[in-house]
């Protein structure tokens, strides 16, 4: 069996720290072992008008941004097809057929979709297509059947409703649809990365992100703005690493190398962790620290980013060519799917044959 990728985003906004860690640095990685046949990565314009409908310039506008923020961080046009959902019309088709297989009820019960719908103020109505939208991404999966999904946390309720369509589909219809894999990191924090009011995960929708275009002096803001612990007043006191976003960070981005350059004083993170609680090392110090090393991770993307937004026509093309490819592979998948379903009435001689020698 061929092993085959599909992630995406939705252009809601541009792509943040949270994005990077929990999914899109990984896909660059498994991009470059080469161990992969073949790698789509959607960005998810369909979804993202589910919630913002209303707004269809603001998805407008974030495809570009999206793409540009995914070529920053070294996803290769050459290895991987990036592509706009909505240009797959066989990913519309999909969901409705997958419509059958998925009860109201199971629906209501997927927790991420819970938890949105109470951020969205959604409760008293909820819009059908946001609902229902856990069942167009397991179109979206299957279309490329994608054996490996890497994601955040936020995303497993998603795979698992994909992996239940699938055994029903094959079950029902035969052995039709690849099941799916996550692929979720194993620094749990990356999985899940919060805010910077340490609140919530960093999410487009909340306005706590850093994003991956931010400039220098606009990251600097970021962080000394961040949570950490609210009484840990004097420098002499001792301070909190759990819930200290600060120190949630440095988990996820400093390394032993980092220390040696920014704060030599300190051996590693497990030093300055010890340090911190004793008393005696204040917020501008950790807060500066994280800023140096943040801003070596962004400086090299961004650069990129530069690169890529001045050669604008490119990044076009690019979106242009993924797209037709990813047509290509869908509509692949729907003809499976209606032959399983025995509604390809036109395909070959069968269903002629069938009715000739029924009314004949
Ligand atoms: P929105 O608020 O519009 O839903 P979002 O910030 O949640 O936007 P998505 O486009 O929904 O971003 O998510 C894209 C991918 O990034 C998913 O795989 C998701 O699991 C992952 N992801 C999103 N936010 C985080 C985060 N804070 N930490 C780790 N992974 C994340
Ligand atoms: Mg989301």
């Amino acid at each position: 069996m061929k092993k085959i990728i599909l992630t995406g985003d939705r252009p809601t906004g541009r792509l943040h720290l949270g994005h990077y860690v929990g999914s899109i640095k990984r896909r660059v990685e498994l991009q470059n072992t080469d161990a992969f046949d073949e790698i789509y990565i959607m960005i998810a314009d369909s979804q993202a008008l589910t919630d913002n409908f209303d707004n269809p310039q603001k998805i407008r506008d974030n495809v570009i941004e999206v793409a540009l923020d995914y070529l920053a961080c070294g996803i290769d046009p050459k290895k991987a097809n990036i592509f706009i959902q909505s240009t797959v019309d066989a990913l519309t088709e999909l969901t409705f057929y997958y419509m059958n297989l998925v009860t109201l009820s199971r629906l209501q019960r997927n927790p991420t979709v819970k938890n949105e719908i109470k951020m969205r103020g959604f409760e008293k109505s909820i819009p059908v297509g946001f609902l229902n939208y856990p069942i167009s991404q397991a179109a979206d999966i299957t279309a490329f059947e994608a054996t490996c999904v890497p994601v955040g946390d936020d995303q497993l309720p998603m795979l698992e409703q994909t992996r239940e369509i699938v055994r029903s589909f094959n079950n029902i219809y035969g052995e039709t649809l690849v099941e799916p894999e996550a692929y979720v990191g194993e620094n749990e924090i990356s999985r899940r990365l919060p805010g910077i009011d340490g609140k919530a995960k960093m999410s487009k929708s909340l306005g706590n992100c850093i994003y991956l275009a931010d400039d220098e002096e606009t990251i600097r803001k970021k962080v000394m703005q961040m949570y950490t612990d609210p009484n840990h007043i004097n420098i002499s006191d001792p301070g909190r690493v759990e819930g200290n976003v600060v120190f949630t960070y440095l988990d996820v981005f400093a390394t032993d190398a980092d220390f040696a350059k920014y704060l030599p004083e300190f051996k590693n993170l497990v030093d300055l962790k010890a340090h911190y609680e004793q008393g005696g090392v204040g917020d501008v110090t950790i807060k500066k620290f994280l800023n140096n090393v943040l801003q070596d991770v962004l400086r090299p993307i961004r650069e990129k980013r530069k690169e890529y937004s001045q050669n604008i026509e490119l990044v076009y093309d690019i979106l242009e060519e993924g797209s037709k490819k990813a047509q290509v592979k869908a509509n692949e998948t729907l003809a499976k799917v209606k032959e399983a379903m025995q509604i390809d009435y036109f395909n070959g001689d069968k269903f002629k044959n069938e009715i000739k020698a029924k009314y004949e």
